[in-house]
């Protein structure tokens, strides 16, 4: 299957019907070829909204669920963005077409090395990814103008609230992995920090530490 007019079409049709609006973020989904993310037998269902697996034992999210998180960040084009959770590189991606810069990191050395070749076949030249524990974020590269976490933690780390620039935003899944979390955005006011919840989620856990394999 390829993104062809009519399936973007139908992809586009779906982030809508589940509350993705934003036109910016329609766009950057319906340019970047989520089938580019997702190898072998699941590329046949690439542009269903659903979750899928990739290497190492992870998701690339469902792509309502990537166009709520990157609504929800509230980008104009300026933003120094980081993502923590690289996984396929479809979230990153996504989020290069709307931001000024992107870091990405995961605890899978594998991961990240997939993510940079995809990332240079469609020339997307403002992404960084590195192998890291996210859950320190980068401290050479803070402060972050927005950040964007795809795995759940109970809590939002410190260190990332720490390394969010005050007016910055940052949206995050929180909960215990193996329940419904909720998807909630910190916003860093010059007072502390402002918490809305967003919606239920559910996603793979942070984990401590870089993966074995790494
Ligand atoms: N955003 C991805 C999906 C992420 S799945 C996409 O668009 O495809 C969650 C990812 O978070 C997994 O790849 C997992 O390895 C990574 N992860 C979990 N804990 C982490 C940590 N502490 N630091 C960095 N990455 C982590």
């Amino acid at each position: 299957m390829s993104f062809d007019a009519e399936a973007k079409m139908q992809f586009v049709f779906a982030l809508r019907s589940q509350g993705v609006t934003e036109q910016s973020v329609l766009q950057a989904m319906e340019k970047i070829d989520r089938g580019a993310f997702v190898t072998g037998y699941f590329t046949e269902r690439a542009y269903e909204d659903m979750p899928l697996p990739i290497p190492c034992g992870q998701t690339i999210s469902q792509p309502s669920v990537v166009g709520l998180m990157t609504q929800a960040l509230q980008l104009s084009g300026r933003e120094k963005v980081l993502e923590v959770g690289t996984g396929s590189g479809y979230q990153a991606a996504i989020l290069s077409q709307l931001a000024r810069r992107v870091y990405t990191v995961d605890r899978h050395r594998r991961l990240v090395a997939e993510a940079r070749r995809v990332f240079d076949t469609l020339d997307l030249s403002n992404i960084t990814a590195f192998t890291a524990d996210g859950s320190f974020g980068l401290p050479d590269q803070a402060p972050f103008d927005r950040i964007l976490v795809t795995a759940a933690a109970e809590d939002p780390p410190g260190p990332l609230l720490a390394q969010l620039r005050i007016g910055g935003i940052m949206v995050l899944p929180v909960g215990q992995s193996d329940a419904v979390q909720r998807l909630i955005r910190v916003t860093r006011t010059e007072q502390g920090y402002d918490y809305d919840e967003l919606r239920p989620v559910r996603f793979v856990p942070l984990v401590e530490g870089l993966a074995k394999d790494s």
